[in-house]
């Protein structure tokens, strides 16, 4: 992950202008995000939409898949719609923290769509859309849009600063990860200036959590094996176990970080067969490890950040033999 102290952020006036002068000639906007949206996916989409709206455009925030509960604090949480938009309908679609355009579950849509503005923190993002601002030094994704509305001049109210510093909270591991900066720091002091409170967002986000999110984080940290050749802290979760705790893939979310919490490890792998056949896995390390996991999310299918990535892939979780294994579908 770049460290902010040392990239300067680059200067993106002209790129800011044609976005705004695109989205203040559209009528109808799409705002879309990646799936598994998290609070950065979130906090953007919302913010934009807010924005959007006060300027008297009819905007639709689209997410390929239900939000995790717990982020049903932000303003306009309910507004998300999972229904597969006619994209072809909008007059401009923005794309918020995506990384590749596949995890939108617009791909061929956008692609077909002559304007399309892409805002990502993402360094692997391809910039496949029409307008592309893919600033990898931002920690989160709704730093950039800060930057936007701030050099924009559109007015930031209570409910985007709430959604802005819920991107920043999150995507920084709650202001604990390298790329929790001077100027995040200061950023988020704005953002409670405008009435965001940080509390209440890691109240909502990170300190709640109901039983069976805290019998899925049992059983996953009773699963802990370190693979002392590879240096990796891995544990997995069975759709079984998911069933017989009651949870989702959403109450496992920070297991990922504890399990990075390991001395002595290189990087931490959290996988979750969180439908039958469908496996998620989530891959963070720490600058001192020296390891960058997205080259191994790469391998996988997947991709994000050098010291938090993830990837998708099909497959059972099983045990044989005392030993875990991923077997083919
Ligand atoms: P998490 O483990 O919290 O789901 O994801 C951590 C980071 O990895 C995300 O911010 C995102 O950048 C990346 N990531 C997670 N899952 C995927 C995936 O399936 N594909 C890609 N390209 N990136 C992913
Ligand atoms: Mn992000």
């Amino acid at each position: 992950m770049p460290n902010v102290l040392t990239n300067t952020w680059p200067n993106l006036t002209k790129e800011y202008r044609t976005i705004a002068d695109s989205l203040r000639r559209a009528q109808r906007v799409l705002i879309g995000t990646h799936q598994h949206p998290d609070g950065d996916a979130l906090g953007s989409a919302l913010a934009l939409m807010h924005a959007l709206r006060l300027q008297g455009k009819r905007v639709t925030a689209y997410i390929p898949d239900s939000a995790p509960d717990f982020f049903s604090f932000l303003p306009g949480f309910s507004e998300l719609t999972t229904l597969k938009p006619d994209v072809q309908s909008f007059d401009a679609v923005v794309l918020l923290d995506y990384t590749q355009l596949y995890r939108t579950n617009l791909e061929e849509e956008v692609k077909a769509h002559p304007l399309t503005i892409c805002i990502d923190h993402h360094y692997d993002n391809l910039q496949e859309a029409k307008i592309n601002v893919v600033v990898p030094q931002a920690a989160a994704t709704t730093q950039i849009l800060f930057d936007f509305f701030e050099k924009t001049r559109i007015p930031i109210t209570k409910d985007m600063a709430t959604c802005l510093l819920t991107g920043i909270f999150t995507d920084t591991g709650s202001f604990m990860h390298d790329s929790t900066s001077p100027e995040i720091l200061e950023l988020a002091a704005k953002l409670m200036g405008r009435g965001a409170r940080l509390s209440h967002i890691a109240h909502e986000t990170y300190q709640k959590k109901g039983l069976p999110s805290l019998r899925i984080w049992g059983r996953a940290l009773s699963r802990i094996m370190v693979n002392e050749s590879t240096g990796a802290a891995v544990a997995v979760i069975t759709h079984q176990d998911l069933q017989e705790c009651g949870a989702t893939l959403d109450d496992l979310s920070g297991v990922v970080n504890m399990l990075n919490a390991l001395p002595n490890t290189k990087y931490a792998l959290l996988l979750v067969e969180f439908e039958p056949g469908k496996i998620k896995g989530s891959l963070r390390s720490e600058t001192h490890k020296q390891t960058d996991v997205s080259q191994l999310a790469k391998k996988l299918g997947g991709g994000g950040h050098k010291l938090a990535s993830g990837f998708e892939v099909d497959g059972h979780i099983v045990q044989q033999y005392g030993v875990w294994r991923v077997v083919p579908v």
